[in-house]
């Protein structure tokens, strides 16, 4: 399968790792948006949130935001962060691995783009 983001999780490309479990890798985003600005995902491929089985929700998604508090610790985001998932085209997806930013290191502006 030709997804960069199973390339990074298999190791096949090189990454900047913040986060890595059995189930969960995050690493730098090579855009950022943020001071901090990390990219959280499942290991398994999974297009989207929507194309998310309910097992899948249940096994990754505490998974997934246990790595999120346990980086914004680590990243001393005690002020707040942004979470976000772009969700298919119009959501402005481009990777179709499901990902979650995890933005933060100032304040961030609402509504977004
Ligand atoms: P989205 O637009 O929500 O699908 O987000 C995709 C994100 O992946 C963008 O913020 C890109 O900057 C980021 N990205 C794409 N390729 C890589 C890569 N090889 N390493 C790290 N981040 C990447």
């Amino acid at each position: 399968m030709d997804c960069i983001f199973c390339k990074i999780a298999n190791k096949e490309l090189d990454t900047q790792v913040v986060f890595e479990n059995d189930q969960v890798l995050a690493f730098e985003d090579v855009n950022p948006q943020a001071p901090t600005h990390i990219l959280v995902i499942p290991k398994k491929h999974i297009p989207n949130i929507q194309e998310m089985k309910l097992e899948d929700q249940q096994l990754l998604l505490p998974e997934i935001f246990q790595a999120i508090q346990q980086i914004a610790d680590d990243k001393e985001l005690e002020k707040g962060y942004r979470v976000v998932n772009n969700c298919k085209d119009s959501g402005g997806q481009t990777v179709n691995h499901l990902h979650f930013h995890l933005l933060g290191g100032r304040v961030m502006q609402w509504p977004p783009g």
